[in-house]
């Protein structure tokens, strides 16, 4: 998200250097808008069913890209709250978290990714965001380089 003009007052934003970096901020005397960008939080779950790892595509996404279930939390909500809930969305199951992964940083998308792993027990099915879903045998699953890949890289070398 970048900005122009003041989302407080309308002013239009000039660059100043706060806290040792540019920053776009609002000139006007009676304004203290900066626009800091910090990383948006995500949480996302490596989630479990018989030895397997359930991946999921997006709508849109190229047919050959899966992911792990994932999602943005809401006002309000624990970081264990919102991954139920986008767990219990994207492939209709509750799911009982195991454990925290760990939490990694995606520059390319300036978010902040809060990985767990979780365990269902019963057949997912495709919630209404998602394209497709497939389940993966822990053996044969490949991470990817980017984004929450370096967690499932990670979870993968423990289990293996
Ligand atoms: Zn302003």
């Amino acid at each position: 998200m970048t900005y122009s003009y003041c989302p407080e007052c309308g002013t239009e934003l000039q660059t100043i250097i706060r806290e040792g970096r540019e920053r776009p901020a609002c000139p006007a005397e009676d304004c203290e808008f900066v626009h800091f960008d910090n990383p948006t939080p995500v949480v996302a779950a490596i989630v479990e069913r018989d030895d397997r790892v359930i991946l999921i595509q997006n709508e849109g996404w190229p047919d050959d890209w899966y992911g792990l279930v994932s999602g943005f939390l809401e006002s309000g909500e624990t970081p264990e709250d919102g991954m139920l809930r986008e767990i219990e969305e994207e492939i209709h199951l509750e799911a009982e978290l195991q454990s925290l992964v760990g939490v990694y940083a995606f520059e390319q998308m300036n978010q902040l990714l809060v990985v767990y792993h979780a365990r269902v027990d019963a057949e997912p099915t495709v919630g209404d965001e998602l394209a497709d879903l497939i389940e993966v045998p822990i053996d044969e699953v490949e991470p990817w380089a980017y984004g929450t890949g370096p967690a499932l890289a990670e979870w993968l070398a423990e289990r293996r």
